[in-house]
């Protein structure tokens, strides 16, 4: 089974790819637009500079081959969401070619990574037989990258760990919004020797279920004997089924002709001078070859939050990488969502201070998770919050309530323990177990 995938993000830019209107806009359809991105006759684009960088970004990430010149070119083709006739994308100069992507330790190669614009959306309303199509421009003229993958994923499984992992590193690398939405996905698959293309698959999820019927439709034609038909297909996202579109056109039936009103870029230098920042992936290997830390740790670790993977190196430099490691993955991980909530550079340093603690013994391992699962309900750790607990009258209650307790403390005093892990849990780390223990002691001793 072959699949390959052409990924379509969009660039998360301020303004549209070939005019200055708002890639957002607040006041409802057809409010974002000009004579630029409908098309109107006359109108001359100007290309977004940011929507370039970002594009070439993307492709020296995926270790492309930079295209030194390149163009932009109109597709031809008629559509309601395309008011101009033609889509203006790139054909035979994309921004990068040949690169490679690696899932789980096998290869992807990248074939290309172009930029292009977004066409209109269609929203169709009543009833069947009386449909209505509705047209919002806003969309037409939003930049796109679409990545196109040479057939190199075996399975729908991979093509979901493939775009999973993809859309990780494109979030870091140019703040994609992150929305499973933003992506739409054409997808190539042949179980046999033909080959079938479902078009226009929204998310992630959408694609691995797309992919996972034709895996089925496909191997049960070839079963029975059946001609699997190249053809194109779409993904009915509430039936769960691909079903017939237009038999596949080939590339040449666009009548793709050069961007006349657009120039050609020498991009060999912009590609030199931007800098591929720190990405999830790359940073996880880092942090393996710094800290010692196995590959899939580090990659859990910076999963879980960037900022969550920063507190670990700064806890590692302070108590070593193993300790820093095991209190990141562990009580720190497990409360991460609380903490981020509340993060502060004073909680910050709370947090540091309290493993540090841990590390050095002068905090019990189970204070230090108390503290820092209080901190992560924002309890206050302050002197104040301390005093307002009144501990000792909380262990008379307890020894009010569990007369048993007292009467067996007398001969067996490791009685008191049910005490102390009770106050310890309900005080949520503002004591320490010592001074808890004292108390509790303390009361018991009196009741006897
Ligand atoms: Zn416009």
């Amino acid at each position: 089974m072959k699949i390959g995938l052409e990924v379509h993000v969009q660039l998360p830019t301020k303004s549209k790819l070939f005019c200055s209107c708002p890639t957002s806009s607040e006041n409802g359809p057809n409010s974002a637009i000009c004579p630029v991105c409908l098309g109107f006759p006359g109108s001359k684009p100007a290309l977004n500079r940011k929507a370039l960088e970002m594009g070439i970004l993307i492709a020296k990430f995926l270790g492309c081959t930079i295209t030194e010149r390149i163009w932009f070119s109109r597709k031809t083709y008629f559509y309601p969401d395309l008011p101009k006739n033609f889509q203006t994308t790139q054909y035979e100069s994309p921004v990068g070619t040949d690169g490679v992507f690696v899932v789980n330790g096998k290869e992807i190669h990248i074939n290309r990574v172009h930029i292009e614009e977004d066409p209109g959306r269609i929203k169709r309303v009543g009833k069947a037989g009386a449909e209505l199509a509705l047209i919002d421009y806003d969309r037409s003229g939003i930049p796109l990258v679409e990545i196109v993958t040479a057939p190199d994923m075996s399975s729908p499984a991979e093509a979901r760990e493939f775009l999973t992992s993809l859309m990780t590193e494109l979030r870091r690398l140019i703040g994609v919004s992150g929305q499973e939405q933003t992506m739409r996905v054409d997808t190539n698959i042949s179980v046999g020797t033909e080959r079938v293309e479902v078009k226009n698959v929204t998310g992630v999820k959408n694609v691995e279920r797309a992919l996972k019927f034709e895996v089925i439709r496909q191997t049960k034609m070839l079963a029975a004997k059946k001609k699997i038909v190249r053809e194109t297909r779409h993904f009915d996202e509430e039936r769960g089924v691909t079903t017939p579109g237009r038999e596949k056109e080939f590339e040449e039936d666009y009548g793709y002709i050069g961007e006349p009103d657009l120039g050609t870029y020498v991009i060999t230098d912009m590609a030199a001078a931007l800098q591929i920042p720190e990405t999830p992936l790359t940073r996880a290997k880092r942090l393996e070859k710094e800290y010692g830390l196995p590959f899939a740790t580090a990659k859990q670790l910076v999963a879980t939050s960037w900022d969550l993977a920063d507190l670990f190196e700064e806890l590692a430099a302070k108590i070593g990488a193993e300790k820093a490691a095991s209190w990141s993955q562990g009580a720190l991980s497990s409360r991460w969502k609380g903490l981020q909530e509340r993060m502060s550079a004073e909680l910050r340093s709370t947090l540091i201070e309290t493993v540090v603690a841990a590390a050095e013994g002068t905090m019990t391992d189970s204070e230090a998770k108390l503290r820092i699962e209080a901190l992560a309900k924002g309890k206050e750790m302050t002197a104040n919050a301390a005093t307002d607990v009144d501990v000792e009258q909380l262990i008379a209650q307890l020894a009010d309530e569990h007369p048993e307790v007292v009467a067996d403390y007398k001969t067996n005093p490791k009685a008191a323990n049910f005490i102390i892990g009770r106050v310890m849990k309900e005080t949520k780390g503002l004591f320490s177990s010592q001074e808890i223990a004292e108390k509790t002691k303390k009361e018991l001793e009196s009741r006897n």
